[in-house]
């Protein structure tokens, strides 16, 4: 699991953009960019004009944190992605989008990546007739996730975060309380406050 060491609201603030690590806050009036979008520390700080490294190292650190993902496992999905046929940032992307913890978050399930990571760490997944409890688990076309009740309490309940609907590469039943992955998303259907390039540019350099 990706480990951080300071507070997730000065990530988003160092970085000038949501990046929606908290859950339920991030869609309050209580984020703390829109309540403050400045950078943490110092004015003089604040005002540091980024190199062109700074800002691609920017731009790498902002989708890991997006994702929830440690340097190394970027590394790899950077290989994997690297590899296909098209354009590495754009499969980047379309690899993240993929994760098990992600497609929850996007079908409105979970409030966070972080808290789509814990349920499935619990168990509280199927992907098919299999239980996965693995957050970087890779959904397929066509694979339908769905929800086990595990335990006294059923925690699960259908979270409309911020009154978005689902992209169109995912059908939800919300009812049944399950999901069906039905294409592969593209970077145009995908919203990411992140320049791929840049962080491909910065692999590139570093692997
Ligand atoms: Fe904090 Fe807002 Fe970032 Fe959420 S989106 S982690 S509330 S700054």
């Amino acid at each position: 699991m990706a480990n951080y060491n300071q507070p997730s609201c000065k990530i988003c603030r160092r970085n000038r953009v949501k990046l929606f690590l908290k859950g339920a806050r991030c869609f309050s009036a209580k984020c703390a960019i829109e309540k403050r979008n400045t950078p943490p520390g110092p004015r003089k700080i604040m005002l540091r004009k980024l190199s062109e490294y700074g800002k691609r190292l920017r731009e790498k650190q902002k989708i890991r944190c997006f994702y929830n993902v440690t340097d190394k496992l970027l590394g790899r999905y950077f290989k994997e992605a690297s590899s296909r046929k098209g354009i590495a940032g754009h499969n980047l992307i379309t690899i993240f989008e993929t994760r098990l913890d992600n497609v929850l978050y996007r079908s409105n399930f979970v409030r966070s990546r972080y808290e789509g990571r814990q349920l499935i760490r619990h168990g509280h997944f199927k992907v098919g007739s299999q239980k996965v409890d693995i957050p970087s688990y890779r959904v397929k076309v066509g694979e339908e996730i769905s929800y086990v009740p595990n335990g006294k309490k059923t925690i699960m309940e259908f979270n409309n975060k911020d009154n978005s609907t689902a992209p169109s590469w995912i059908s939800v039943d919300e009812k049944n309380k399950s999901i069906k992955v039905l294409d592969v998303p593209q970077r145009s259907q995908v919203d990411v406050p992140v320049e791929e390039q840049l962080v491909v540019e910065f692999l590139r350099n570093r692997l």
